[in-house]
């Protein structure tokens, strides 16, 4: 289990979001040098796509912006691609939105928690290895045997807490 707690937000407008996207495909490339995988052209190309913002995008839409940039992969290709970088860890499943998201510190075994703006619709991800025990420790006193946890908090970030009515 990852002993890594770190809060990244993406929950600040003005970045410069390149610095973001160069980040993640070098955190990508190392990860997959890692874990002994290859990280194909169409790999590498969903992954940018995915990167583009801090928001989850959809499967279909991801398919639409790889057409649009020119490539015309079949469809399972590139789902074969996104499932890839789901089970590599360089990008998480948005269960509740049934959209993908780019994981800011991939490593193989993480764990984590997403909260995720109803307004602007960004995503956070949390690593916080005392959420993944308190669920370890659940499931052990269950006897249950835990294959993944999902934990998914709907709500508003800072900006657009204060930009409510
Ligand atoms: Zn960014
Ligand atoms: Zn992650
Ligand atoms: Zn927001």
């Amino acid at each position: 289990m990852t002993t890594r707690k770190q809060v990244i937000s993406p929950f600040h407008g003005e970045h410069d979001h390149s610095l973001c996207q160069k980040d993640a495909l070098k955190s990508a490339i190392i990860e997959c040098e890692k874990q002994g995988l290859r990280l194909t052209t169409i790999r590498r190309q969903v992954l940018e796509i995915i990167w583009a913002q801090h928001n989850p995008i959809g499967a279909y839409d991801v398919l639409e912006k790889l057409q649009e940039s020119g490539h015309k992969p079949a469809p399972p290709t590139a789902y074969r691609a996104l499932d890839f970088l789901v089970s590599a860890k360089l990008v998480h499943r948005v269960e509740s939105l049934n959209a993908y998201i780019g994981c800011p510190s991939p490593n193989a075994k993480h764990q984590c928690q997403f909260y995720i703006c109803s307004e602007c619709g960004h995503v956070a991800e949390v690593n916080n290895p005392d959420v993944s025990a308190a669920i370890s420790a659940g499931a052990q006193d269950l006897g249950f045997t835990g294959q993944q946890s999902v934990i998914e908090v709907h709500g508003l970030c800072k900006d657009c807490g204060q930009n409510a009515p």
